[in-house]
């Protein structure tokens, strides 16, 4: 850091840098998108002063009526964007505009791979915000002063978007933020107001805020900074998009808005527009995105749902109108029920927005419902990117625990090959004569769920078993003990119970073996000690010598693994090894006469069972 006077330079996050640069190449191709981050943060920050303003409505300096200005100096070679917002403090310049304050950057630029086409995808899903200024400007000046604060309080950053940006006091008449791009050579398109008013109303069209340009005639004289007489009109439509009817929004303008409230630059996968009438009535725009955001699994995420009442913006918060399973949705609820003066804490537990967020969510249960229902390709889209989340549903949902089940998908013994496309009511339907019970195994990975020793005797008797194999599957099972009657059933777990799909043959073959086998029962259980709860003859297996259960109401083994690597410190629940008398090397291990080899063998059984 340099100071001079009170102008100092100050050096980029290596992150911010390494952005600048990926983003300048990869989104060349799409530079206007600029012009629309810079819209929607002077519309964010238009939004921020009216919330703040509804306490203290000093902070508006006696000028309410909010706006964003774009203007340009053909001559200068700049263009300038100016909206008189919330504003920033020094400090907020320093954090918001030199550092990346966002979760899941590790993430991000871990899963870069130098591959442009692919980067730029996932730049876009990041979000790229000011810093896209970067890709049509080779200089960019901000400055900014924070409503009702003294008019020497302004800021002026400065940067190249190179290494590093300079800091400077300066006197700001009016607040709010103003930012000069100074466009790099060939880019004079972007001084052009035909041009400029055609990418405004592509990008930024039904953001409810108005974008002014001073008005063009033929044969005036040169713009000049002195002109008497300055004409601005709107150039946007500037009318809530959610508050129109359906019928008169477009795809195109639901999918702009979209990204405007998104920061995506995808289309979204599905929408659901719908006003709700009655004593608490409210209007809501929600969208499902096409792909996952990199902070999905980020416990402090920002984007959610906006909060509205009666078009002024309330907040964002996102767990406020959105449960953490539906963390991934996107867009605007507006009320014109909950008072205008509400405060973020009388949100906290205000019953109108208890009514609002169930009600959302039953709308947007019935969006994926619908996708479901109707749309397999879209359903699939939606499963791969948002079913981990979505898996959350039973856990933290109860009142729609049976709707969020229906919507599950599983990998199933039924298709092998084809992850997670199967539903508990296809699984119910193809149930055999008899089958009492919904029968899964959880496993850390696919190919050990289907590779597990414990399908066998299922295998055998043309049993369909769910294979669950991530992370969230153990909790699940633990919430979602039974679907339409019929109780989920680890094989994993406690001794086997077929009910009456059990074999008298088989059974009695067991009983039989377990008798006869008894000293090697003993004999095994002396080798393995402590490591195992009991050493038992299996119902199982047909093909694997041996494998490993836990007891009935014991944690899953693939449980008490996850617990384990999270650091969390907890005995281990012993399990019950069974071994398959029919197998030869169970055979071989029956008449070992040596100690050493006895027990050699019977650790290399052990051992191999303990991986599933
Ligand atoms: P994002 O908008 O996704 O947070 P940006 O990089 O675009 O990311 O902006 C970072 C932060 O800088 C914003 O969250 C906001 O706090 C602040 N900011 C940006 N532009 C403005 C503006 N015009 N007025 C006030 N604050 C702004």
């Amino acid at each position: 850091m340099t100071t001079q006077d009170n102008k100092v330079t100050m050096g980029f996050e290596a992150e911010v840098k390494q952005l600048l640069h990926l983003m300048i190449h990869s989104l060349y191709s799409n530079k206007e998108i600029f012009l629309r981050e810079l819209i929607s943060n002077g519309s964010d920050a238009a939004d921020k002063l009216r919330f703040n303003a509804l306490s203290d409505d000093a902070l508006y300096e006696g000028d309410p009526d909010l706006k964003i200005r774009i203007g340009f100096d053909k001559e200068a070679r700049t263009l300038t964007l100016t909206d008189n917002g919330i504003g920033m403090t020094r400090d907020e310049v320093r954090e918001n505009i030199g550092t990346i304050a966002r979760s899941g950057t590790k993430q991000f630029f871990e899963s870069l791979t130098g591959d442009q086409a692919r980067d730029s995808q996932l730049i876009g899903q990041f979000g790229v915000g000011f810093y896209s200024s970067f890709i049509v400007a080779d200089k960019v000046v901000l400055e900014t002063r924070k409503a009702g604060s003294p008019t020497d309080h302004g800021v002026r950053w400065e940067s190249k978007g190179e290494g590093d940006y300079t800091l400077e006091d300066v006197d700001l008449k009016s607040h709010g933020t103003t930012i000069t791009l100074h466009l790099r050579e060939g880019e004079d398109e972007f001084l052009d107001g035909w041009k400029l008013r055609s990418i405004i109303r592509k990008f930024s069209d039904h953001i409810a805020l108005p974008i002014e340009m001073q008005k063009e005639h033929y044969g005036d004289p040169k713009e000049d900074e002195e002109a008497p007489k300055e004409e601005w009109e709107t150039v946007n439509s500037a009318s809530a998009l959610w508050a129109k009817s359906r019928d008169d929004i477009s795809d195109e303008d639901y999918e702009t808005f979209y990204k405007h409230v998104s920061h995506d630059f995808q289309a979204p996968l599905a929408r659901v527009h719908s006003r709700v009438e009655g004593n608490n009535e409210y209007t809501l725009l929600l969208y499902i995105p096409a792909a996952a955001p990199f902070d999905l699994w980020e416990r402090d995420a920002k984007h959610g749902v906006r909060l509205y009442v009666r078009k002024v913006f309330i907040t964002e918060e996102a767990d406020k109108l959105m449960p953490r399973y539906l963390r991934f949705i996107r867009g605007v609820i507006d009320s014109d029920s909950l008072p205008l003066n509400v405060s973020r804490e009388i949100l906290q537990e205000n019953a109108l927005l208890e009514k609002i967020r169930s009600g959302a969510v039953k709308k947007v249960l019935g969006l994926i419902e619908d996708l479901a229902q109707n749309d397999p390709e879209k359903y699939s889209i939606f499963w791969k990117e948002f079913g981990q989340a979505f898996k959350e549903g039973p856990i933290e949902d109860h009142k729609n625990k049976d709707r969020i089940a229906k919507l599950l998908r599983f990998s199933s013994t039924h298709n092998v090959g084809e992850e997670q496309t199967v539903s508990l009511e296809d699984y119910i339907e193809r149930m055999k004569e008899g089958q009492e019970k919904i029968y899964y195994i959880t496993a850390e990975s696919y190919a050990a769920a289907k590779n597990s020793p414990h399908l066998e005797i299922f295998k055998k008797k043309g049993l369909e078993v769910l294979l669950m194999h991530e992370r969230v599957d153990d909790w699940l099972v633990g919430y979602l003990t039974e679907f339409e009657g019929k109780s989920l059933q680890s094989i994993a777990k406690g001794d086997l119970d077929l009910g009456t799909l059990a074999d008298d043959t088989d059974k009695q073959h067991q009983e039989e073996a377990t008798k006869a086998l008894e000293p090697l029962i003993d004999r095994i259980k002396q080798v393995l000690g402590d490591r195992v709860a009991d050493v038992k003859i299996s119902a199982r297996l047909t093909d694997s010598p041996a494998c490993l259960v836990t007891e009935g109401f014991g944690m899953s083994r693939t449980m008490e693994r996850i617990m384990k690597s999270a650091g969390q410190a907890m005995p281990m629940s012993k399990p019950v090894f069974e071994i398959n008398p029919d197998h030869a090397l169970v055979i071989k291990l029956k008449s070992e006469q040596d100690d050493a080899r006895f027990e050699d063998l019977s650790n290399i059984l052990y051992d191999q069972a303990i991986r599933f």
